[in-house]
């Protein structure tokens, strides 16, 4: 019996010992699992750091646009080429040196904005074009590719620079987009320079006004016909826009317009609606639009360039293109973007007959374009 009770208590002083060995053993066997799991998530980011690094062909880049459309040859005089060329180098430089002192893209975008809005050579800010009423109603929009943050600002009539509004808006209000008299009120609430509506009245621009009226009093069915009149469908050319890749890894794109010569009824194009005239996101790029807004809105254009690079692996280029040669003028639109990378590939895709532009890669390369070829 004594004999039994002495087997019995050392079995059980034999499992009070074995239990928490053989617990300790199965902890440790999970913690091996586990740190192997973590061990190759570990693997896997740095991949796609190393990765990312290897195709990194920019550290920064700058892209710029001022408008796309029937920009030919010989319509130009070399003192209006020049003059063109002039004012995109000069916006190109200020992101440029931005950047290169370590600046952030936002600051790039908007300050190379500033440079093409404050010259009356652009369709947005000071050469924004005049509405069917024979005033100006300018619309822009910008995006932080870091969070997905965006600002945007619609038929403003008093604002000096509209792209300052949007990251207003972006930053200093819990909404994406303000309109109309409530955006002034806001602008002005925030500081911003606010002018008299006469200061975006350009001789060239109220001339166009006047021929896009006359010759639509032409037309038969004018109110449908607006866009088929060549004169007319040309009357919006100018919008400007930037993108831009910082040293940190962070893209930013703006886009700011005086919209579309003629325009009635409170018309908004697609330069202040996210995902249209503009997108950011570090993921994948940074677009600005220009073109037929009406289209680009419908085709989600800027949006849609970073979808096909984010869920079928594009490259920028091939998106560019997918939408720019055949998504848009297949509805029956034309336009085009510019955009840039994560990796700092920088495109300038257009289906029009010229598009001014420019682009600086982090070396200083500086390239400046208008026509096709
Ligand atoms: N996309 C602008 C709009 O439709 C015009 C342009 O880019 O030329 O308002």
């Amino acid at each position: 019996m004594l004999t039994l009770r002495l087997i019995i208590n050392l079995y059980a002083m034999k499992n009070l010992i074995y239990f928490p060995l053989l617990m300790l053993l199965f902890l440790n066997c999970k913690n091996d699992q586990k740190s192997s799991a973590s061990d190759q998530q570990t693997k896997v980011n740095a991949e796609s750091v190393d990765d990312s690094t290897a195709h990194k062909i920019n550290e920064f880049a700058i892209v710029i646009h001022g408008g796309a459309g029937t920009i030919l040859r010989k319509n130009m005089s070399p003192e209006d080429e020049s003059a063109y060329n002039a004012k995109l180098e000069e916006a190109i430089r200020v992101g440029y040196d931005i950047l290169k002192n370590g600046g952030s893209s936002l600051d790039a975008v908007e300050k190379t904005i500033n440079v093409l809005e404050n010259s009356p050579l652009f369709n947005a800010g000071k050469g924004a074009v005049f509405t069917n009423a024979g005033v100006n109603e300018l619309d822009a929009s910008i995006m932080d590719g870091k969070n997905l943050d965006a600002g945007a600002s619609a038929g403003t009539k008093t604002v000096k620079n509209p792209i300052n509004l949007a990251r207003a808006v972006m930053e200093k209000s819990p909404h994406v987009m303000l309109s109309g008299e409530g955006a002034e009120q806001f602008a002005k609430e925030q500081g911003l320079e606010i002018v008299d509506p006469s200061y975006f009245y350009t001789e060239g621009r109220f001339k166009a006004l006047e021929r896009v009226k006359a010759s639509q009093e032409n037309e038969s069915a004018r109110d449908k016909s607006a866009f088929y009149d060549p004169t007319i469908k040309d009357s919006k050319f100018g919008t400007v826009g930037c993108v831009a890749l910082d040293k940190d890894g962070n893209l930013a794109a703006g886009t700011s317009t005086g919209g579309m010569t003629n325009k009635r009824w409170g018309r908004i194009g697609d330069a202040p609606i996210i995902g249209a005239g503009t997108y950011a996101n570090n993921a994948t790029c940074a677009v600005s639009s220009t073109g037929w807004g009406e289209y680009f809105i419908r085709a989600m254009v800027a949006h849609d360039i970073s979808a096909l690079m984010a869920y079928k692996g594009l490259s920028l280029k091939e998106a560019a293109k997918v939408v720019i040669q055949k998504k848009v003028p297949d509805l029956g639109g034309d336009g085009g973007i510019i955009a840039v990378d994560k990796d700092g590939h920088m495109v300038m895709e257009f289906n029009t007959e010229g598009m001014y532009r420019a682009s600086m890669d982090a070396s200083g390369n500086l390239t400046i374009g208008i026509y096709k070829d």
